[in-house]
């Protein structure tokens, strides 16, 4: 009797492969969909499992996501167990690395970790690529004008401009935009006019405490002018739209799965799009090792299938979409002499960046309602730090001192309104309120998960030849391979921009009825790694080989059939929530892979 295939979506017939894409996330699924479109047979390798049974079924698609907050903050359903697969961490190369629970941890699923976010989705401006060329200009038009990491101060970061512009780009952001159903719309000024569609669907409802910090906002000047807050573009169904219901605002969104599939995660738009094409088969629970290769040529991937046994998988092209950290990892292991594959420039692992999130927070009054809405619906992108349009960096007059601050854009938000991790767990477990009325009462009154409230500026960060990932020398994962080591330090870029900008969110949330104001302690502070889960570099683009790790077209510049197409791809790390940009890169890539053009 034929054995029934296990862990495996999409057509179970296909043999031979065109490209064998490793990671099923928001690079992985969105090059998954261009190649099968473009007629090419696709291998995808996921290693986490599958939460979406009839996902290569032409019918409603079945999830087991639901609002259940124990199934994601207690149990961590898709999360990576960082008990088997650990990774450690230090602050610099002169430090012993440790195992640390939580170095950054995305979930592990087929669809990725964008399932799990509540998916906003800003574009880069026109500044973004060209940072290095605009920020040296803007230092030599403006005498006195200090910038860490650029002028005097230049080899102590290792800004690059990308090897493409905003306007080669903006074709791929409308295509992605359309893909992955994006809410918006075009009131932010500081975001680029320059848009060759429309977004898909207006913005949906607003959320009360969104609406609370707007008004704070709204009342607050910075040099003099008005600030100028406006709906987050998020990739969440405000209307029906490609087969999927809209959003019903039920408020445990960031950190879940969406129960009615409004998220436009990879899963249900991306891939189910390849898998429905024919063309693509999935297998789950797939850990690659290794890539088997001449040091110039990949000939096959090495995995561990659900029941652990080795196998390997031959395609003619392969794309690394494991995210930066895991992808720069499989690098290393696939390397030869000590040294990663595809690592002549030597910058393999490095220029790894994080958003420095700067996390200003208050205690409002009234109860802010946070178990309605979808995390986030509004936000200001003036700390960005450039002129109305993006195109420019905005050299602002300090009190006759020229200066420019790098920030980025601000997320309004709040609590979930859970009540066991949110209140429960503080009261009961770290206050220790363990039963009876005081318990009662706190939960009822859930001074955490009722009337907290605050921004997050997601900041910039400056990549660093000494941020990197590499394998730690002695501890290994569950299948005995060297787990990631990351070395990261923040650099005075972003802690200057954080220091700058952080008065104004205090007067913002103070404007906004706010009491006992606070910038909650930053990563660095609590003596661990970044969390902010926007995980960049370690592969850098560009079209020097010296300087640069995969060439314009994403390939590697040592590797003849050898790609990656996730966040490893960035050169510089923006101030705006990157997954719309890892879907547009990847566009690119993939297009360019399979000889088609945007639609
Ligand atoms: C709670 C939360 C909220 C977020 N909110 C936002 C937001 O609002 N906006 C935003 O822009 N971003 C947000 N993010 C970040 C966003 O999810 C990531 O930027 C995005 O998913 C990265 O895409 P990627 O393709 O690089 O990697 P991923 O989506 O992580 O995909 C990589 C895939 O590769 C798989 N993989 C890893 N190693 C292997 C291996 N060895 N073999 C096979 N497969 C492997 C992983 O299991 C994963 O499925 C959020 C993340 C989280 C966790
Ligand atoms: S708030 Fe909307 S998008 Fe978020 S999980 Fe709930 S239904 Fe899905």
């Amino acid at each position: 009797m034929a054995k029934k295939p296990q862990d495996v979506l999409g057509n179970t017939s296909l043999t031979q492969f065109d490209v064998c894409i490793v990671g099923s996330g928001a690079g992985g699924g969105t090059a998954a969909h261009v190649l099968t479109a473009g007629g090419k047979n696709v291998l995808v390798l996921e290693a986490g499992p599958n939460l979406y049974p009839d996902l290569d079924k032409a019918k409603p698609i079945t999830t087991l996501h639901s609002n259940d907050e124990l199934k994601y903050e207690s149990r961590n359903l898709i999360d990576q167990i960082s008990m088997l697969e650990p990774r450690t961490f230090r602050f610099d190369e002169g430090s012993a690395a440790a195992v640390n629970a939580d170095v950054n941890l995305l979930p592990r699923a087929v669809g990725g970790a964008f399932q799990h976010a509540d998916c906003k989705t800003p574009r880069f401006t026109a500044v973004d690529f060209l940072l290095k060329t605009k920020m040296e200009a803007a230092i030599s038009a403006n005498p006195g004008l200090a910038v860490p990491g650029f002028g005097s101060d230049a080899a102590s970061a290792n800004f690059a401009d990308w090897p493409f512009t905003y306007d080669d780009l903006e074709p791929f952001y409308s295509e992605a935009e359309q893909l992955y159903g994006v809410q918006g719309d075009t009131s932010n000024p500081f975001a680029s006019p320059v848009r060759s569609k429309p977004y898909p669907m207006p913005p949906g409802v607003p959320m009360y405490l969104s609406l609370v910090i707007k008004a704070g906002a709204e009342m607050t000047t910075f040099f003099g002018s008005p600030l100028h807050p406006h709906p987050f573009p998020a990739a969440i169904t405000s209307q029906f739209y490609d087969d999927r219901p809209p959003c019903v605002d039920c408020g445990l969104c960031s950190g879940f799965g969406c129960p009615n599939n409004a998220k436009g995660s990879p899963a249900v738009t991306t891939l189910r799009k390849a898998l429905l094409s024919g063309r693509c088969q999935l297998r789950y629970n797939a850990h690659v090792s290794r890539l088997v290769n001449t040091g110039t040529h990949v000939t096959g991937v090495e995995y561990f299938d659900g029941q652990g046994s080795l196998q390997t998988a031959t395609a003619d092209a392969f794309i690394l979409a494991a995210s930066p950290i895991e992808s720069a990892r499989l690098c290393f292991l696939s390397g030869s002499n000590g040294d990663a594959l595809g690592n002549s420039s030597g910058q393999v692992g490095r220029n790894l960046m994080f958003h420095f999130q700067t996390n200003v927070n208050a205690f409002l009054p009234n109860r802010v309602h946070g178990q309605r809405g979808r995390a986030v619906t509004h936000g200001l992108s003036d700390f960005r730090g450039v002129m109305p349009g993006g195109a420019e960096i905005r050299v602002l007059d300090d009190g006759g001192t020229p200066r420019v601050a790098m920030g980025g854009i601000c997320e309004f938000g709040g609590p979930q309104g859970l009540p066991i991790t949110e209140d429960g767990e503080t009261y009961a477990f770290s206050l220790g309120v363990r039963y009876g009325q005081a318990l009662k009462d706190v939960m009822r009154d859930a001074p955490l998960g009722q009337h907290l409230f605050g921004m997050i500026m997601q900041a910039e960060d400056a990549p660093q030849l000494t941020n990197r990932v590499d394998l730690d020398p002695t501890v290994q994962d569950v299948f005995g391979l060297p787990v990631p080591r990351v070395t990261y330090k923040n650099h005075p870029y972003e802690t200057q921009a954080r220091t700058f900008y952080a008065p104004f969110m205090h007067q913002i949330l103070t404007n906004a009825g706010g009491t006992h104001v606070f910038t909650a302690p930053c990563d660095a502070l609590l003596g661990g790694p970044p969390t902010s889960r926007h995980i960049l570099g370690t592969l850098r683009m560009g079209s020097d080989p010296a300087t640069s790790v995969l060439n314009p077209q994403g390939r590697f510049h040592d590797v003849d059939n050898l790609y990656a197409c996730d966040g490893s791809t960035f050169v510089t790390s923006g101030g705006w929530n990157p997954t719309l940009t890892i879907m547009a890169v990847a566009l690119k890539i993939a297009h360019g892979i399979a000889g088609t053009q945007p639609g």
